[in-house]
This record gives structure tokens, C-alpha cells and sequence, in this order.
């Protein structure tokens, strides 16, 4: 891989040739807009996947979905601080822009846009996004402050980027949620785009977090998709109660060695809002502590 500095102007863009395709990498956010803006005279349209780096092929296939859309595709690499709590691992989240370009390269990813903190969250910074009900929800109750920053930083991002599409994982399912509900509400005219969860060869859903694990609490982390499958196929069975169904996931998840439950819900696929008993599709979500790491999944599972 080559770096072939071009408008060298403290790095506003940086012009990569791999493999003989051309990747801008812009890290100005007026740079971004220009060449947002030229896209747009053209008339073409512009697909967006936002993500924090440490790239893995779930965030890939969301660049593949983009492409399905959009003539040109933005992908932008920025660890957003205001969507970590205090004691979460901001700090130690893991970071390699080499590496993410390396694989993008195959991709036909146009721009990858990786703002500055500095430049987004400036000194006397104060504006932020809040829903009422969805953050009340799953994650945002051991999680309170996160889903504020993720729709503060979408927001920023939908702003300077103005793409007609933007791709997010179902394996965030309440982000997806949050996001589509607030692209509604605050009047953006883009289209949200959920994409299935893409997981390892063993059920694990991929994230940059599974990094953390030592090769036994790898081991334990397949308890998460076990317990989504065993429940779905208990419903087939089935059986309807709620409760009989998470009692059933908790057993299976705490046999693992150093797992410990933050939350199973079954919930309303579109509120959020949890169930008692299964007479429709329902979304079971769960987050779980291996070791120090928490990992999220969910499944849409069907009566
Ligand atoms: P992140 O870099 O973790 O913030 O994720 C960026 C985007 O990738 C979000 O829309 C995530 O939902 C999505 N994503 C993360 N992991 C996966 C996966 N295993 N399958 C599909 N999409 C994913």
C-alpha cells in the first residue's frame, strides 16, 4: 500500500492507492461537505456507514448494502466519546487506521471520512440529541448517557456527510431503532438501511470488542447465540411464557465460565417495550459480561 499525500494541507485529504484503487481519506469536515456537495451536482447518490474502525467483515457488509443504493460510499472511522459511559473502555477501544484501509481495499468504499475529536466536540461544546422512550430501554439502562451520544454523533456526522442513505447493523438493534426514529422525527431526508447481523463460523456475532477475549472466554461467548437459538426453537415447541423462556437462556449463559447477565428482554420488535407472552414476532435481546467485556445480540424470533 502506498500513501500519496495530495492537497497535503495538515492532512485535509489523503489520496491511497491500494491495489490500484484510489481511497480519499478527508479529515476535515468542510473538505467532507465539498465533496458532498460535488457529488450531489452530479446527481448521484451517496451512501453512508458510519463506524468506530477495527474493522471486521460485519461492517463490510454494510459497505456491500451501501453499494447496493448508492453510486458513492462514505465510510467514516471516529471512536465517539460522548457514547461511552465514565467506567466503559473508551480509552482502551482498539484503533488501527492501516489496518481498516487494508480492509476497505477490496470494497469500492469512495471517501473515508475520519474527523478529528477536537473538530467535532470543540471546546464549549453543548448540544446534544435525546429521545424520550426508546433509550429507557435495554442498553440504555446500564447504559444511560449511551444512546444520547450515538444520536448526538449520527446527527453530526448526517450533517456534514448529507448522504441519501445511511446502513447500520441489526446487531445494534436498539441503535438502529433509535436512529430511524430520530430521522423521522428531526425531518432527515435519508433513508436508514438495517442490515442482518453477521456472525462467526460458531454463531458469535462480530464486533471489535471480541478482540478482548482470551481463547476460554471466546469459548463462552457462543453462549449468547446458543441461547437465542434454543430459544426460538423452544417457541416452535411451543412454549409462549416469557419467563420460562429467559429462565431457560439464563441457565445456558451462566454454564459458561466467567459470563455474568446485564439483561435478556423480550421485547416489542418496535417499542421496545417487554412482553409476557409470544403470540407475534418479539425481539429477544441480551447483553452479557464475558470477563470485562460485554457483548450484545439479539434475534427476531417468530411464534
Ligand atoms: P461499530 O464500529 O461497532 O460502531 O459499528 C458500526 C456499524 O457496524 C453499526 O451500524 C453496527 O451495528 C454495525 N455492525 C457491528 N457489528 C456487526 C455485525 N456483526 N454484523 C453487521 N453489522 C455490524
Amino acid at each position: 500500500m502506498t500513501f500519496i499525500p495530495c492537497c497535503f494541507k495538515r492532512q485535509l485529504i489523503l489520496t491511497v492507492f491500494i491495489g490500484g484503487l484510489i481511497i480519499e481519506i478527508i479529515s476535515d469536515i468542510k473538505k467532507m461537505r465539498e465533496w458532498s456537495d460535488n457529488v450531489r451536482l452530479k446527481e448521484q447518490r451517496i451512501g453512508f456507514v458510519p463506524t468506530m474502525g477495527f474493522l471486521h467483515e460485519g461492517h463490510l457488509s454494510l459497505i456491500r448494502e451501501a453499494q447496493r443504493y448508492s453510486e458513492k460510499v462514505v465510510l467514516s472511522i471516529f471512536v465517539n466519546p460522548t457514547q461511552f459511559g465514565p467506567s466503559e473502555d473508551f480509552s482502551k477501544y482498539p484503533r488501527n487506521l492501516q489496518r481498516d484501509l487494508e480492509m476497505v481495499e477490496k470494497e469500492n468504499v469512495n471517501i473515508v471520512f475520519t474527523p478529528g475529536h477536537e473538530k467535532l466536540y470543540p471546546k464549549g461544546y453543548q448540544t446534544y440529541v435525546q429521545l424520550e422512550s426508546l433509550p429507557n430501554h435495554l442498553c440504555g439502562i446500564s447504559r444511560p448517557t449511551h444512546f444520547r451520544g450515538v444520536a448526538t454523533i449520527v446527527t453530526k456526522l448526517f450533517n456534514i456527510v448529507n448522504p441519501h442513505i445511511a446502513v447500520f447493523g441489526q446487531k445494534d438493534y436498539q441503535q438502529v431503532a433509535v436512529i430511524k426514529q430520530m430521522v423521522e422525527d428531526l425531518n432527515f431526508d435519508i433513508k436508514i438501511i438495517a442490515s442482518p447481523t453477521i456472525r462467526e463460523s460458531d454463531g458469535l456475532a462480530m464486533s471489535s470488542r471480541n478482540t478482548y477475549l482470551s481463547p476460554e472466554q471466546r469459548l463462552s461467548s457462543t453462549s449468547l447465540y446458543q441461547s437465542l437459538k434454543k430459544t426460538q426453537a423452544l417457541i416452535k415447541e411451543g412454549i409462549k411464557d416469557v419467563n420460562t423462556l429467559i429462565d431457560n437462556a439464563k441457565k445456558i449463559i451462566l454454564n459458561f465460565s466467567e459470563t455474568s447477565i446485564d439483561y435478556i428482554k423480550i421485547c416489542d420488535i418496535q417499542t421496545l417495550e417487554d412482553m409476557i407472552n409470544i403470540n407475534q414476532p418479539v425481539l429477544m435481546a441480551l447483553a452479557v459480561k464475558v470477563g470485562k467485556t460485554r457483548l450484545i445480540d439479539n434475534m427476531v424470533l417468530y411464534p
